[in-house]
């Protein structure tokens, strides 16, 4: 690899990164009801107090008994065992939510929203020393045998040492990615909505903003253990890209359309908000039958109906530590439509829980723009990871489903 390869592809897209996101994600804050001050940078008492019960709760739900799901096996014979009871803390926590705001601290809601720049400040912190630490004990005293090709010191921060990391106990992208990440956003979504209430009176272009992700969120929950046979679980490392990704980027920017509708009131009659409601939820609920068929087909073998029709796949055989295994690549039903069917309906119901902002500029429509820049990336980072574990299979499934997210167009 040459100088410049070097630099190009493994030095400054991770430093552009690292620097890029903390400055969005201080940018994004500035509808914050408070000027921004110090607790923006090293957070407040409130802000901290918020963060540790927030990792306590997350972590005591991944240590209590419970049922066990194991993840795929990796290349090197490791199969991650994860805590299956993500309905469970999903339900309590949003109890324990309700039962603050109604009772024991009534406007909690309005509190955790004027602190939003304290909160992401505290997060970012501790996802930070997080990040370092898995750093460190990766390159020293790493938990698992396998070995990865070494990288300039910010290609490894960015993206991580270990694929299963455990801290305290518990797998760490679990803790996360799972239970802190997606919690936030649940929990966010549903503060700024109530502040937004709370503050101004109750809109329904808000509530649908909130609605359409609670749905999104509850049904991320309902399948957790479908998460783990994902990219950022089966592919990505614990490292900056992943876990400050979760714990900071996530509870900052993918609420952002909902946290800046608390300060400018949608525009949306109640009939349009009606008109967005159903198209998104329509959009989730065919994101999650992608997911779902590629599941029940993995499941049975390929011995199931898509569609009406026995399912039609490809063999594909691929080889690990362990030696050759065999696997079968669906084509028919969404996987035969295009490739990357499922990141369409996730982008179209995105772009339906930032429309409420319609009227307001592009601000409420910055996690979509986001998402759609992503989610294309992962295109090509997904080809790129089973071209190389498929070979010939894959080219034969290209060659049978050509477009990759939108027939006809790409
Ligand atoms: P996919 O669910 O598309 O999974 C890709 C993997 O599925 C491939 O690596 C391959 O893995 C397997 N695969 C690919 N094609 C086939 C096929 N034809 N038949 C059988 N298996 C196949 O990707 P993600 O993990 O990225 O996404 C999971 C969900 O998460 C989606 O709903 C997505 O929209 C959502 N998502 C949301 C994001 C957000 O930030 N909001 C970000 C990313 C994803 P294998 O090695 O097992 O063969």
């Amino acid at each position: 690899m040459t100088l410049g390869e070097l630099l190009h592809y493994h030095v400054i897209p991770p430093l552009f990164l690292l620097f890029f996101t903390p400055v969005v994600q201080v940018l994004t804050q500035l509808g914050d009801p408070r000027p921004l001050g110090w607790s923006a940078l090293v957070g407040s008492r409130f802000a901290w107090a918020f963060t540790a019960v927030t990792l306590v709760w997350a972590w005591l739900f991944l240590v209590l008994p419970g049922p066990v799901h194991h993840g795929p096996t990796t290349h090197f014979g490791q199969t991650p065992p994860y805590r299956a009871n993500g309905m469970l803390y999903y339900i309590c926590t949003l109890l324990l939510f309700a039962l603050l705001e109604t009772w024991l601290m009534p406007g909690v809601s309005v509190t955790i929203y004027s602190n939003m720049s304290a909160i992401l400040a505290a997060l970012n912190v501790t996802a930070l020393v997080l990040c370092t630490f898995l750093l460190i004990r990766g390159k020293v005293a790493p938990q698992s045998s396998e070995e990865i090709e070494p990288k300039p010191l910010p290609h490894e921060f960015y993206r991580g040492m270990e694929l299963h990391p455990h801290l305290l106990g518990v797998d760490v992208k679990q803790l996360t990615n799972c239970r802190v990440g997606m919690m936030l956003w649940q929990l966010l979504v549903l503060v700024f909505c109530v502040a937004g209430a709370r503050l101004h009176g109750l809109s329904s272009g808000h509530v649908v903003c909130a609605a359409l992700q609670t749905v999104y969120i509850a049904k991320f929950f309902w399948w957790e253990t479908g998460y783990f046979s994902t990219l950022d679980i089966t592919l990505d490392r614990a490292g900056y890209y992943l876990c400050w990704g979760c714990m900071v980027w996530v509870p900052c920017f993918y609420t952002y359309a909902a946290f800046f509708l608390t300060r400018q009131r949608p525009l949306l009659s109640d009939g349009q908000s009606a008109f967005v409601l159903a198209a998104g939820l329509l959009a989730i609920a065919l994101n999650y039958r992608c997911d779902l068929e590629k599941q029940r087909f993995r499941e049975s073998g390929g011995r199931c109906r898509l569609w009406g029709r026995p399912a039609e796949y490809i063999d594909a055989e691929y080889v690990t530590a362990q030696g050759r295994r065999t696997t079968k690549l669906l084509t028919s039903g969404c996987w035969g439509v295009a490739r990357h069917l499922n990141y369409v309906f996730e982008i179209l119901a995105a772009f339906c829980w930032c429309l409420p902002g319609l009227g307001h500029g592009v601000w409420p429509f910055l996690y979509v723009l986001f998402l759609t820049v992503l989610l294309v990336h992962r295109v090509f980072r997904d080809e790129e990871k089973c071209s190389n574990k498929y070979g010939k299979a894959w080219k034969k499934y290209c060659r049978q489903v050509p477009y990759r997210m939108i027939p006809y167009v790409f």
